[in-house]
This record gives structure tokens, C-alpha cells and sequence, in this order.
């Protein structure tokens, strides 16, 4: 089978996993324990991660917290920060296509009594500053924005964005969780207040993953998990010295490798593009420009996702149709983008990764080619 969807997770590196298996065996200690060897040494285990995690983003070590990935981190952020800051207001704003983990967190907070307003996107899936702006409020507490897109790859003006919510005394959260290894990231410049993170979209373990929470400027939140006081009492539970590691390698390598593993993306990506734009009547679903080298959204019109999943069964892709849940609902981000739900219906998300090759890349525009002319020509729609 060839893998296609780097988007939904990615293989552990092999130099990942050599740093991560002694923390499982010999090294088995805890990081919390203070009087002897064992201990010292996972947690220097985890400080060495906590140093590498944040030198992939221009972060402080200390600015660093240990989650079990970015659904964790999103909520975290999100809830923690509200319910601190809420005797200042009740108003969030966040944007709808963002990740599930942002706004069911979101709609989870407006049983609680705060008010949510979610953005429209434009077509490319790009937010209009002026629409974020007129959405701030004085009572505005915290706005979530991803970097970059799960599904359509697009990369948000993050900058220009926190800039605005820095003037407005706004705190400002960015889901990272697609971005990291792929957007040069800078938090000394950037003004953003609190970043998700996880491991397991660059090449780490899945279960692990991070909250940036700004120092400077400092940035309170309430906890989720409560226990024993570790990470400073923002997340309290026995650190996984194991996944940490994975996590901390895994970002020395994304951080070492970027350009080349951008660079070898795109050109796979330009190729993947101009072979599949050959059919007819193929969209491409998100902004071209601002956008993860990695990542390639198209619809196929006339041509169900489902179907085309199935008649291209070894080929590991991700479908705007029924990928989030059960349910054949399209995708909401594509929705949001203003799709039809026919062109939502009919989209693949191809996602690339540093294993990726051109062997590969052909035999899946081939593929892809065949399944769909055949479907196309089963199709009583279908009339070229
Ligand atoms: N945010 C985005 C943008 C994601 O793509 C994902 C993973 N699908 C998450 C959050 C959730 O990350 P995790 O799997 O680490 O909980």
C-alpha cells in the first residue's frame, strides 16, 4: 500500500524510536522522583526534551507543558484561559474551520455561558483581517486561530493576527499541530500567547504533545487535570519520559530537516498536482499559495470520495466525505470554503511526508486517473 496521509499521523522516525526505547526498559524511572539516580536521570530526560521542543518554536524551555497531545493542548488552552480570565468577559472568537478538538471545546464553553463567535473563511480558506477584527469586543478574552489547516493545508497570518489581539489585550491561541517541521515558527517575534503542539504529525509518538504558555508576556490559566503539581500545576500526572523523548527527537530532527523535507514535498506535491489536474473537471480546495508544501486537496466532480476510496483500496488517502466521524456528512471545512456539497463529496486530501517517493507519486496518479474515469463513466451525470 502506498501512504498518502502524513495529515493524519506519521510513521515514528527509526532515530525517534532508538532514543525512545531505553526509557522504556533500563531507564525506567520516574522524573518525579527526587532522591536518587533513577529519577535524575528521566528527568533530565525530559528537560533535554523540553529544550528541544522549544528550540523548534523560539520558546522558552519553561514555556513548555507536557500534554498528551493537541486535543489536550487545545483544551487546555481554550477552558483554562477562559475560565481564569472570565470575570474580565465572556467572549471568544475562533474560526470554522479550525479542528474539531477547538471547537467542540468551544461549544463546550458556551454551555458554561460564554459566547462564541465562529468566522467565516473566504473561498481560499484564508480569514479577512477586517472580518477578524470587527469580531473583537471589549469583553473578547481569547481567540483561537490554527496555523495551518488539517484538511486544506492553508497557512493563517498568524502575525498580522496576534498583532491586532496584543493591541486589544486579547490572549491569543494558535493550533501548531500541522505546522510544526513544515512553517518556520519564531514565538521570540511571534506574538502569540499559547501554542498546541503534538508529536505524532512530525514524526514522533502519538499521545504526547505540548502547550507553549507564554512567560513574557505572562500568560495565567486554570488547570484541567488536577493531582500532583506537576508542570507547574498546569497539567498534573506522572511525565511519560518515554513519549517526551520520542517528542523532543522528533522536533530536532523536524527542525534540522525543514528545508529539505519541504523542498522534496513540493516538488512531489507539483507533480502529484500536474499529473491529476490532466482529468477534467478536477478543483483544487484551498489557497495554492499560502499553504503546506505537503499537502494537496482536491475535488474530483462527479465522482463520490467514498467510491473513489474504494476503487483505489491500496492507496492510503484521507476523503472529504465521512473523515471525521461516521456520519456521511461532508467536511465542514470544505463547506466553510463555500464548496457545493457535490465538490465536497468528491475530495481527497493527498498528504506527503519525508518517506514519500516519486515511484510512489506516479503509481498513485495512475491509479487515481483510472478509478475515476471509470466511475465517471458509471456516472449518469457524467456527460464530456
Ligand atoms: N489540531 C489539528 C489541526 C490536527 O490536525 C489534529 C490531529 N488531527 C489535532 C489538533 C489533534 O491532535 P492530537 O491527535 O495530538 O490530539
Amino acid at each position: 500500500p502506498i501512504y498518502l496521509d502524513y495529515s493524519a499521523t506519521t510513521p515514528v522516525d527509526p532515530r525517534v524510536l532508538a532514543k525512545m526505547i531505553p526509557w522504556l526498559s533500563e531507564n525506567f524511572g520516574n522524573p518525579a522522583s527526587r532522591s536518587h539516580a533513577y529519577g535524575w536521570a528521566a528527568e533530565e530526560a525530559v528537560e533535554i526534551a523540553r529544550e528541544q521542543v522549544a528550540s523548534l518554536i523560539g520558546a522558552d524551555p519553561r514555556e513548555i507543558v507536557w500534554t498528551s497531545g493537541a486535543t489536550e493542548s487545545n483544551n487546555l488552552a481554550i477552558k483554562g484561559a477562559a475560565r481564569f480570565h472570565s470575570a474580565r468577559g465572556k467572549h471568544l472568537i475562533t474560526v470554522k474551520t479550525e479542528h474539531k478538538s477547538v471547537l467542540d471545546t468551544c461549544r463546550e464553553l458556551e454551555r458554561d455561558g460564554f459566547e462564541i463567535t465562529w468566522l467565516d473563511v473566504q473561498e481560499n480558506g484564508l480569514i479577512d483581517f477586517d472580518v477578524f477584527a470587527a469580531a473583537i469586543r471589549p469583553d473578547t478574552i481569547l481567540a483561537s486561530v490554527m496555523l495551518v489547516n488539517n484538511e486544506i493545508g492553508v497557512i493563517q497570518d498568524i502575525a498580522r493576527l496576534g498583532t491586532l489581539c496584543r493591541e486589544k489585550g486579547v490572549i491569543f491561541h494558535v493550533d501548531a499541530a500541522q505546522a510544526t517541521g513544515k512553517v518556520a515558527i519564531d514565538l521570540a517575534s511571534l506574538p502569540v500567547d499559547m501554542m498546541s503542539l503534538s508529536a505524532h504529525k512530525t514524526y514522533g509518538p502519538k499521545g504526547i504533545g505540548a502547550l507553549y504558555v507564554s512567560r513574557k508576556p505572562r500568560v495565567r490559566i486554570d488547570a484541567l487535570i488536577h493531582g500532583g503539581g506537576h508542570e507547574r500545576g498546569m497539567r498534573s500526572g506522572t511525565l511519560p519520559t518515554h513519549q517526551i523523548v520520542g517528542m523532543g527527537e522528533a522536533y530536532w530532527i523536524a527542525r534540522e530537516n525543514m528545508g529539505a523535507d519541504n523542498e522534496r514535498a513540493r516538488w512531489l506535491r507539483d507533480r502529484l498536482m500536474q499529473g491529476l489536474m490532466k482529468l477534467d473537471q478536477v478543483f483544487v480546495n484551498g489557497d495554492m499559495d499560502q499553504r503546506v508544501p505537503h499537502n494537496l486537496n482536491l475535488s474530483f466532480n462527479f465522482v463520490e470520495g467514498e467510491s473513489l476510496l474504494m476503487g483505489i483500496k491500496d492507496v492510503a488517502v484521507s476523503s472529504g466525505s465521512a473523515c471525521t466521524s461516521a456520519s456521511l456528512e461532508p467536511s465542514y471545512v470544505l463547506r466553510a470554503l463555500g464548496r457545493s456539497d457535490e465538490l465536497a463529496h468528491s475530495s481527497i486530501r493527498f498528504s506527503i511526508g519525508r518517506f514519500t517517493t516519486q515511484d510512489e507519486i506516479d503509481a498513485v496518479i495512475e491509479k487515481i486517473s483510472a478509478s475515476v474515469s471509470k466511475l465517471r463513466e458509471l456516472s449518469p451525470l457524467w456527460d464530456m
